[in-house]
């Protein structure tokens, strides 16, 4: 359903051709419908550049990014298909949270061939299946919520959605262990619906054991690449 294929991204630094940093090398892997797939690397190994070029939010050097065949292309139709969800939810880069209400935010996500009726009603399931209050939550603004329910209120508009794919970005970091856990739990679920899931991370995090493959990246090249436990069981 995703597929990278030989993705390289090199930034330009500094003006008149100064410095240029590849990012990104070849990169070549997919994900399938209802897989996780964990991407693991340091800091500065090209993770984030992964997720953001997949997001649309910074272009493609050389290679070509598909999902369900079609190229990235930034706009509603895509991101009926594809978020994110980030490590700092109210991360400034993450257009979403520049939205008003929490329900505005949710209200975005109106697929047009329901009844209005019809669309709280789903709404309002989406935001108990993630264990939130609809009455309590929707009417706020996104800064009142704790991070880990604006995390959920993303999971919940991923559910209404109708996602393919999901990319999670170092998302549990900022999490207490409860909530890390009702989080892991909820993408656990969304797998089952057939999204796949792009699980973003630095370290070994209890999402790696979610995943049934997994990335190794390192200086923006895949090193290592196979099932989770096999990647993880090497000596
Ligand atoms: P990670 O998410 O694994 O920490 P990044 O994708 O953020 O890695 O960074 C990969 C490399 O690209 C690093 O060397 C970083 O300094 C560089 N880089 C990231 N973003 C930019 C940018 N906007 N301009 C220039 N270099 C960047
Ligand atoms: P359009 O108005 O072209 O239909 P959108 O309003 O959906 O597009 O998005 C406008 C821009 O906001 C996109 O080009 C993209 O950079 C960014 N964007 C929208 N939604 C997201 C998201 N969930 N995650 C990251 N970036 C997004």
């Amino acid at each position: 359903m995703l597929r990278l294929d030989n993705v390289t991204k090199v930034y330009r630094t500094g003006t008149f051709g100064g410095r240029t940093v590849t990012a990104v090398g070849g990169v070549s892997f997919d994900v399938l419908p209802g897989e996780v797939v964990s991407l693991i690397g340091e800091s500065g190994s090209g993770k984030s550049t992964i997720g953001r070029m997949i997001l649309g939010l910074t272009s493609v050097t050389s290679g070509a990014i598909t999902v369900d065949g079609s190229p990235v292309r930034p706009g509603k139709d895509y991101y009926r298909a594809v978020q994110g969800v980030f490590q700092d939810p109210f991360s400034c880069y993450n257009p979403v949270f520049k939205a008003d209400r929490v329900f505005t935010l949710i209200k975005e996500s109106y697929f047009p061939r329901v009844s209005a009726a019809e669309w709280t009603e789903r709404v309002d399931a989406a935001v108990r299946d993630v264990r939130l209050n609809p009455g309590e939550v929707l009417g706020k603004y996104p800064h009142q919520l704790s991070g880990g329910q604006l995390q959920r209120m993303l999971i919940a508009r991923a559910l209404l959605l109708d996602l393919k794919l999901l990319v999670a970005d170092e998302i549990t970091s900022m999490l207490d262990a409860s909530t890390r856990i009702d989080v892991l739990n909820l993408l656990a679920e969304l797998k089952t619906r057939g999204l796949g899931v792009l699980y973003v991370t630095h370290d070994l995090s209890l999402g790696t054991y979610l995943a049934e493959r997994t990335v190794v990246l390192r200086g923006g090249a895949v090193v290592e690449m196979g099932p989770t436990d096999q990647v993880f069981g090497d000596p």
